[in-house]
C-alpha cells in the first residue's frame, strides 16, 4: 500500500491543492469578467434584441460562459473539501471503503475521494 503516511506528504498535497485553487480562482475571475462584458453588451440600449442578428450568438456565449463558471465553482468546492480533509486528517482515505488512496492517484487527481477500485465500481 502506498497511501499517505507522513505529515510532509500531507503538506505537499496541501500546496498542490492551494495551487489548483489559485488557478481555478483566476479562471473564475476571468469568466466573471467575460459574463459582465456580455451582460453590458446585452443591456446596451442601442442594440435591439428582438431583431439583432447577433442576439442568439450572444445567448450562446452567455450560456457557454455560465456553464464554464459552474464547472469552476464545482472544482473550487471539491478543492475546499479536500483541504478540509487535510485539516481533519482524513485526506487520502477512500470515502467508500476506508482504504488509503494511492499517492500516484492523488498526484494525478488531488481532489479524489475514492480509491481507484471504488472509483471503478461507482462508475
Ligand atoms: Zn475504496
Amino acid at each position: 500500500m502506498t497511501g499517505i503516511r507522513s505529515a510532509g506528504q500531507m503538506e505537499r498535497f496541501r500546496e498542490l491543492l492551494l495551487a489548483e485553487r489559485r488557478e481555478a480562482e483566476e479562471r473564475l475571475l476571468s469568466q466573471s469578467e467575460g459574463i459582465t462584458a456580455v451582460r453590458e453588451a446585452r443591456s446596451d440600449g442601442s442594440v435591439d434584441d428582438e431583431h439583432d442578428p447577433d442576439g442568439p450568438t450572444m445567448s450562446q456565449e452567455w450560456s457557454q460562459r455560465t456553464a464554464v463558471l459552474h464547472d469552476v465553482e464545482h472544482e473550487l468546492a471539491d478543492i475546499d473539501r479536500a483541504l478540509a480533509r487535510i485539516d481533519a486528517g482524513t485526506y487520502g482515505i477512500c470515502e467508500r471503503c476506508g482504504q488509503k488512496i494511492s499517492v500516484g492517484r492523488l498526484e494525478a487527481r488531488p481532489t479524489a475521494t475514492l480509491c481507484i477500485d471504488c472509483a471503478r465500481l461507482v462508475r
